[in-house]
């Protein structure tokens, strides 16, 4: 659908096929907010935020500013998580941890999908957080997903004294600090703290990575989303750690190894 066309659907809240199906007509006031959303749009704002949702597996969740935007490629890390969790005794509970929970987005997908799993999530960003639980609460999964506001180097750090997981999965921030200068515009207006990796961007991969075998079961997995190019320092991040069985890469549909799985 063209640009003009989702911001016309969302106005009249109908579907594509409805504007070309009668005659139409904005009325003063729809003409106001249809040409401040152009202007917004026109100031390199992400569409997904003027519209205040996006589509995640079907889902609908509300987005803006203090979230990054889902994307399509985290899509496909949920749906390797789902097919992990659903391996095995289906009556058991599966727990999940989703760091860097933003939106939600992984949380909510897991929780929907997977009738015996709880999921919980942690996120540094209060704002991130509250967007999250409302997005839970509209979903009514919100009795299927805790929401922990913490830093999550802190939040491993305790957690391990506390409980265990069948999976851990993250979409962590990963682009190396030197190049959100060069990011697209509207990339740009996404939360910096939900892009920054750090100076080599893999800051929360090592985060992650060094704590994640003392919070897994026995015979659980930790997924990442990586970046395009780093498949290889992350593999030599796991096989430093000296603390897995396994570390193992699938492509998205674009053919780039965006996925990891790393066996406890
Ligand atoms: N988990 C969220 C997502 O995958 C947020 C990720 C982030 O902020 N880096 O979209």
């Amino acid at each position: 659908m063209k640009i003009e066309e989702q911001l016309l659907t969302h106005l009249f809240n109908c579907r594509r096929v409805d504007l070309y199906a009668g005659k139409r007509t904005l009325t003063d006031e729809q003409m106001q907010v249809f040409s401040h959303m152009k202007s917004r749009l026109s100031q390199g704002e992400p569409l997904q935020y003027i519209l205040g949702a996006v589509d995640f597996m079907g889902i609908s969740l509300c987005v803006d500013e203090r979230v990054l935007i889902p994307r399509p490629e985290t899509e496909e890390l949920v749906v390797c998580a789902i097919d992990l969790l659903k391996q095995g005794n289906g009556s058991q509970i599966r727990y999940v941890l989703d760091l860097g929970t933003g939106s939600g987005n992984i949380a909510i997908a897991i929780a929907k999908n997977v009738l015996n799993s709880f999921v919980t999530t942690v996120d540094i960003s209060p704002a991130a957080i509250d967007l999250a639980t409302l997005n839970a609460h509209e979903n009514k999964l919100n009795d299927k997903i805790r929401f922990i506001c913490q830093d999550m180097k802190i939040f491993l750090k305790e957690e391990i004294f506390r409980n265990k997981y069948d999976l851990v999965i993250s979409n962590p921030p990963y682009i190396p600090t030197a190049q959100i200068e060069q990011l697209p515009c509207d990339v740009k207006k996404e939360p910096f703290i939900a892009l920054d990796g750090g100076e080599d961007g893999l800051n929360f991969y090592r985060e992650i990575i060094s704590a994640a075998h003392l919070l897994l079961e026995d015979n659980g997995c930790l997924l990442l989303e990586i970046g395009e190019y780093q498949a290889e320092d992350i593999k030599k991040i796991v096989e430093a750690s000296g603390k897995y069985q396994e570390c193992s890469f699938r492509k998205d549909n674009a053919g780039k190894q965006r996925i990891t799985i790393i066996k406890r």
